[in-house]
């Protein structure tokens, strides 16, 4: 029997990045939060702030195996989403996108709960239709480093489909494009983490390439916001969605921009481009801006300042 009204909301992939502001954001909007991880790549430190509140339960667990629980909503994020975190045990990776998937859709199915997958614009590969729309369908290696990500989440989202098409599962997709802000993990390997930490050290900052190739830079705030709205949108839109900032940067820019709000002594240095890095990547966002009235507040020298203050206390620098 159900005691409590609140709505039961799980969270896969709680402890990292995304999953720690979003439990936060649910909290705070009165709902039970249960965060599943297995800590693959996220900490138990991003969400210890959050342990003397009752409403919210940590449980560790690996999503490739099955989960028996009682839940309202479930957010999928469970999936490492950094390169150097993804490739260091790639089977592992497409396990956890695509049995992960087909375990948590086998618990929405049970529980009639509504499911949203976290998907990437890395199922766009690397595009030659620019900015990228939903109805873009991708131009993705099947075969390279990345794969085990990109055609792990690719699966997931056609499993998601299926689900809804086959069992009518209220299913949502966002697919999102590169987000940052406090709590990314410091040695991932991303861009943005990188080139501060590099910057607060006062080291080099490592350029891949020439630096010209792009990425658009979502702050961590918006693109929760943006969730929680696609979650309670009408059942009918299903995704995929794009969610990102479309304001689009190269990473010489970003490097100069950090650089500029960190001063210090560091040089640019330029490595090897990794195999497969996509040349340029924006998102088209009219869907979630028509279909959510949702859109990007957050600048970007405004978010690298929080980030960088974030990076500054954890490193103690
Ligand atoms: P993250 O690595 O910080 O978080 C992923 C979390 O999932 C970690 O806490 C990790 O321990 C957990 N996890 C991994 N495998 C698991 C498994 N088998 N069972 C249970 N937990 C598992 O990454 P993030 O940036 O917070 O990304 C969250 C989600 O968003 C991922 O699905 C990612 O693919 C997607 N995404 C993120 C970005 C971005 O820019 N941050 C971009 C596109 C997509
Ligand atoms: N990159 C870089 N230096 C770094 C880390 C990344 O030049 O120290 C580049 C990387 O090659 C890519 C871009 O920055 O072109 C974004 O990389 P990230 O791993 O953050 O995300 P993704 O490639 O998945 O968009």
């Amino acid at each position: 029997m159900r005691i409590s009204n609140r709505k039961r909301v799980l969270v896969t992939g709680g402890a990292g990045f995304l999953g720690s502001h979003l439990c936060e954001r649910l909290l705070s909007e009165g709902c039970d939060v249960l965060s599943v991880d297995n800590f693959y790549s996220g900490t138990r430190d991003n969400i210890a702030h959050l342990f003397a509140n009752p409403r919210f339960e940590l449980i560790r667990h690996d999503i490739t195996f099955p989960l028996y629980i009682e839940v309202d909503e479930i957010y999928n994020l469970a999936c490492p989403a950094s390169p150097i975190h993804y490739q260091r045990d790639p089977v592992q990776t497409t396990k956890t996108s695509v049995h992960g998937a087909i375990n948590m859709l086998g618990l929405a199915k049970r529980t009639k709960a509504r499911i949203l997958q976290a998907s990437t614009s890395e199922v766009y590969g690397d595009p030659e239709v620019h900015p990228q729309p939903e109805g873009y369908w991708g131009r993705v290696n099947p075969i390279g480093i990345r794969s085990c990500y990109d055609e792990g989440k690719r699966c997931a989202e056609t499993l998601f489909f299926d689900y809804h098409r086959q069992h009518g599962l209220e299913v949502k997709v966002v697919r999102i494009f590169n987000t940052y802000g406090p709590r990314m993990h410091p040695n991932d390997g991303r861009v943005v983490s990188n080139f501060i930490v590099q910057a607060l050290r006062g080291e080099d900052i490592t350029i891949y390439g020439d630096g010209s190739q792009t990425r658009s830079f979502c702050y961590v705030s918006d693109l929760i916001d943006g969730f929680v709205r696609m979650m309670a949108s009408e059942p009918v839109l299903t995704g995929p969605l794009n969610m990102g900032n479309p304001v689009e940067y190269t990473i010489l820019e970003l490097a100069e921009s950090i650089l500029g709000l960190v001063g210090g002594r560091s040089r640019l240095v330029f490595k090897p481009l990794p195999q497969d890095d996509p040349r340029q990547r924006k998102p088209d966002i009219s869907l979630a801006s028509t279909a959510l009235r949702w859109e990007p507040q957050v600048s970007l020298p405004d978010g690298l300042s929080a980030t960088v203050a974030y990076f500054r206390g954890l490193l103690d620098l």
